[in-house]
């Protein structure tokens, strides 16, 4: 059995891996922050370009992170997933509608149902009423 497959690895895509910022070392290393690519294990330097996770964890942006992110699109620190860029908006959209769309349904049978709610009380109360009234004359 292909041990990958139980993983179920979900792999970024090239869009995604693209739009992700690239920064120089220098400028996003903090005092508690990562000195070394968790990926490779080499120490970051300076002047090294870096990619920065949306969890703000960092990467060698040449080489590193584009091949960890082919195979799946979350931190290798953390694993937070790396929200996908290509064709976000799209999917958005159409489950939006989808949404709307089901609601509207839903709110006719919401009517529907408060409708035959009433008859049924009404009915209820109905044969509640001839139950005493056969039960005083009993
Ligand atoms: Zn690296
Ligand atoms: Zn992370």
């Amino acid at each position: 059995m292909d041990p990958n497959a139980e993983l179920n690895l979900h792999p970024a895509s090239d869009a995604t891996i693209a739009a992700l910022p690239r920064e120089k070392y220098a400028d996003v290393k903090t005092a508690d922050g990562e000195v070394e690519c968790l990926v490779c294990k080499e120490a970051f330097k300076d002047e090294q370009v870096v990619i920065v996770l949306p969890c703000t964890h960092i990467f060698c942006a040449d080489g590193c992170t584009e091949a960890w992110l082919k195979n799946r699109d979350n931190c290798p620190k953390c694993r937070a997933t790396v929200p996908a860029v290509e064709g976000t908006q799209e999917a958005d959209t159409v489950a939006a509608e989808e949404e709307e769309t089901a609601e509207m349904r839903s709110d006719g049978n919401a009517e529907q149902d408060a409708a035959m709610d009433t008859v049924d009380a009404a009915d209820v109360v109905a044969e509640k009423e001839i139950e005493d009234v056969v039960m005083e004359d009993a």
